[in-house]
């Protein structure tokens, strides 16, 4: 909402918020916060609240810490259930980052987005709308409340109770985003057991963003209260299927929704295409952001509805753009690959600029599969033009370091810091020596 510094005043004291948590993300797309009591708020509402940039994790060195948090006051919440014992609330507001000389912080995820959002405008357009699906498993905890490896039910995709265990939890959940402001449009059972999901109406990048990170935090919050723990990691079990962050996009201008055109056999526009082909041109490249955890491969193998190869449908499900059927103001790309442990904000700027190089470029998508990709053979796959997705964070990240585009779709200073940090964190998952090792080899060996 569009609240201004007296109704944030107003909302404050009318609904006895005494805390003012202030949230933003950090490169990895952690949620970081620090909370104040409402007798800052004036400093707050001048800027003047300062942070130590050095603790967080890919932020900066010790001799330039001072950060500065400027609030938006759109985003100003108060959570429904973090009430204190004398009643008390809570409110949070998400915050940009500043460096001490007023300039916005290059390591900000969100300012970042925000200045890709400023090429898309300059280029014509007036909104970039997304509507994310992310998918989550719920485990049982143990007496101590650390999460087992029990899910909660064995559901399946559309399951009703008392299959579904989840669906009181899920309930809360829907319920407790409503309170929030969601729209919410269905919440459900997904295909493996003990997965959900729950879809939210779609908004303008930087609030479909800033909802991602909102959401991750309702549903750990409300599962931890029926005694389960959400997880958003992309294959927690192996040889079900695993958890997606599905992302249908669509470019609007003044109001209108330029992926349509009537007239054209797939109900596509031209920039439609040209904006297709150059998110298939840098889908590689931008993998590593799309999918950003040594886990996120596990879940890009062929047999459990997420994308192997770089191919785009109009029809069919499984390749990794699909064309939903809806036409008018709900055209829409939907991009499959992205799994939850993505950063919001970073993968959406990444997405936009692929976009709008393929409008630059005049791309054309050239390979449409209508039929299942997983039927073809290596040789019938090289003929139709699909390649593969990169397989491993490794093999992400060198395809990521190659593309001029994706790397400046994040700007130089988080390039750096992502590149070195998941080089490590691959080095040392390469390390650690695993149980499928030890059950196939030892025995051999
Ligand atoms: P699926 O067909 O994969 O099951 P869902 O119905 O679960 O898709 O989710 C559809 C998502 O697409 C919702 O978040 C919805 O708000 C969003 N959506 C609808 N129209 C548009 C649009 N024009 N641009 C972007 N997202 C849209
Ligand atoms: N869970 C699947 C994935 O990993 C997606 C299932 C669906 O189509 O909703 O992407
Ligand atoms: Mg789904
Ligand atoms: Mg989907």
């Amino acid at each position: 909402k569009n609240y201004t510094q007296d109704d944030v005043r107003q909302l404050i004291k009318d609904e006895n918020v005494e805390f003012l948590r202030l949230q933003f993300s950090d490169v990895f797309g952690n949620i970081k916060n620090v909370e104040l009591p409402v007798s800052q708020l004036d400093k707050l509402l001048s800027n003047k609240v300062m942070f130590d940039g050095s603790s967080i994790d890919g932020f900066v060195r010790i001799e330039e810490s001072d950060m500065y948090l400027y609030p938006d006051l759109t985003t100003f919440m108060i959570f429904p259930w973090a009430t204190d014992a004398h009643g008390g609330k809570v409110a949070r507001i998400i915050c940009d980052i500043y460096t001490v000389d007023g300039e916005p912080f290059a390591g900000d995820p969100r300012n970042n987005l925000k200045r890709v959002l400023k090429e898309m405008t300059d280029a014509g357009y007036s909104s970039f709308n997304l509507g994310t699906e992310p998918e989550f498993f719920l485990f049982k905890m143990d007496a101590d409340g650390h999460p087992t490896m029990k899910l909660n039910d064995k559901g399946g995709y559309f399951d009703l109770a008392p299959l579904d265990m989840g669906e009181n939890t899920r309930r809360e959940i829907v319920l407790e985003m409503e309170k929030m402001g969601f729209e919410v449009e269905a919440a459900h059972h997904e295909v493996a057991p003990g997965q959900h999901e729950v879809d939210f109406k779609y908004a303008n990048a930087l609030e479909a963003a800033d909802n991602i990170q909102t959401f991750k935090l309702i549903v750990k919050t409300i599962a931890r209260k029926h005694g389960l723990y959400a997880t958003f990691l992309p294959k927690p079990v192996s040889g079900i299927n695993g958890n997606g962050m599905h992302i249908n996009m669509s470019l609007f201008k003044d109001g209108k929704n330029v992926f349509y055109d009537p007239k054209d056999k797939e109900g596509l526009s031209q920039t439609a295409y040209h904006f297709l082909g150059g998110i298939l041109d840098h889908a590689a490249n931008f993998t590593a952001l799309a999918n950003p955890t040594v886990n996120s491969y596990k879940r890009l193998t062929p047999g459990f509805e997420a994308p192997v190869y770089i191919a785009w449908s109009g029809s069919n499900r499984s390749p990794m753009v699909r064309v939903p059927a809806s036409r008018g103001q709900s055209t829409r790309l939907e991009l499959r690959s992205v799994d939850p442990t993505a950063n919001p904000y970073l993968i959406f700027a990444a997405i936009l600029e692929a976009g709008l190089d393929g409008i630059r470029r005049k791309l054309e998508p050239n390979n449409s599969v209508d039929q299942n990709i997983y039927l073809m053979d290596e040789g019938e796959r090289k003929k139709a033009g699909i390649k593969d997705l990169p397989d491993t964070l490794l093999a992400a990240i060198d395809d990521f370091s190659t593309d001029d585009v994706m790397k400046a779709a994040i700007g130089p200073v988080m390039t750096r810091t992502f590149i070195d940090a998941k080089r490590l964190e691959y080095q040392s998952y390469r390390q650690a020596v695993s149980k499928w090792e030890i059950d196939n080899y030892l025995d051999q060996y």
